[in-house]
């Protein structure tokens, strides 16, 4: 659970000025461009770590926005097609319009989608806050029914993810599983780190049972550890499973699973709306917000 310190610190943070937030969470965005990520891309590659990028943003309010985004994933995947980079990019379903009007939405999906198989290239749609989960779950399983280079992530926290893995089965999804992010009431999500590991493990397993592929997305060593024994016991290789990353987190222990030789891929964020990405990087770890309001009093 957060300490009182923690949780201060996360209130404070909306308070710090912008360019001090921009400075601090320079190791987990790649930059305002296409170029920044491509680079990170192209040098990532070099050692032999996979990619995908994210163009930063949430929630829009009016259509008008979910089109321009919908035109700059257009791009972006066309611009990595053009490159030679990694063909692989995430996605949240709000900056499409998701909350504005779902089947907007799925027709904004649906361009993408077909830009995306005409290069082979694999699209993931981010899992937001629970508000989102049906209907994000509703869009990945309606374009599933034409595309097949799709994937959809579910988070070990929310009690619901076990019988979501069970509801898709038949679709033998390609999943990113991680523990999540969003703050959920004790209702929906698991609150203790102990037993949100726990439903971790028996997630990923139900989902390796049912025959998927599955992205492995956590910085938690000891995780780490419990799921390379998993894959060991299974005598699994690198067609059902990949490690990911966020851009900037845990250098030492990617570059170990690199050496070990697990598939390893890093999610690499970027874009000109950077801030609430960075206010969410920064609240999750308290020792860096904790260096943001030290030299912001330091002035
Ligand atoms: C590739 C990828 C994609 C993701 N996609 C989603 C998604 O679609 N939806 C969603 O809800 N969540 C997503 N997440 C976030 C995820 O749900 C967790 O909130 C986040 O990864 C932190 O949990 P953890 O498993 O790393 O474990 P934790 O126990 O939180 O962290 C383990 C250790 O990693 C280090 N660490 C973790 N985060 C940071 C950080 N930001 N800065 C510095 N050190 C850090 C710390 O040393 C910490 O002790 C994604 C994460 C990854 C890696």
């Amino acid at each position: 659970m957060p300490s009182l310190l923690d949780k201060t610190i996360a209130a404070l943070l909306p308070a710090v000025p912008k360019p001090l937030v921009r400075k601090f969470s320079s190791p987990y965005i790649a930059g305002e461009e296409f170029e920044d990520a491509a680079r990170i891309s192209a040098e990532l590659r070099v050692d032999g770590i996979r990619s995908t990028m994210d163009i930063l943003g949430e929630h829009v309010s009016v259509r008008e926005q979910a089109l321009t985004y919908t035109e700059a994933y257009l791009e972006l995947i066309q611009s990595q097609d053009r490159l030679g980079l990694d063909r692989n990019v995430s996605i949240k379903l709000s900056m499409l319009g998701l909350t504005l009007d779902k089947d907007f939405c799925l027709e904004n999906m649906n361009r993408i989608m077909a830009c995306a198989s005409s290069q082979g290239t694999k699209i993931r749609i981010d899992m937001e806050d629970s508000s989102c989960t049906d209907d994000t779950l509703w869009i990945y399983r309606t374009l599933r029914a034409e595309h097949n280079d799709i994937g959809v992530v579910l988070q070990a926290y929310l009690h619901r993810s076990m019988d979501d893995v069970k509801d898709l089965a038949d679709l033998n999804p390609d999943y990113r599983l991680c523990k999540g992010i969003y703050i959920e009431s004790p209702k929906v999500a698991i609150q203790d780190p102990v037993k949100i590991n726990e439903n971790f493990l028996k997630i990923l397993e139900a989902m390796w049972d049912s025959g998927s592929y599955v992205g492995v997305a956590t910085h938690d060593e000891k995780l780490i550890e419990k799921v390379k024994d998993l894959i060991r016991a299974r005598g699994l290789g690198p067609e059902r499973y990949e490690f990911q990353m966020l851009l900037g987190v845990q250098a030492r222990l990617r570059d170990s699973l690199v050496a070990e030789g697990h598939p390893l891929r890093i999610y690499i964020p970027f874009g000109r709306d950077w801030y609430a990405y960075s206010l969410r990087r920064l609240k999750e770890n308290p020792a860096v917000a904790g260096h943001v309001l030290r030299s912001m009093f330091r002035g």
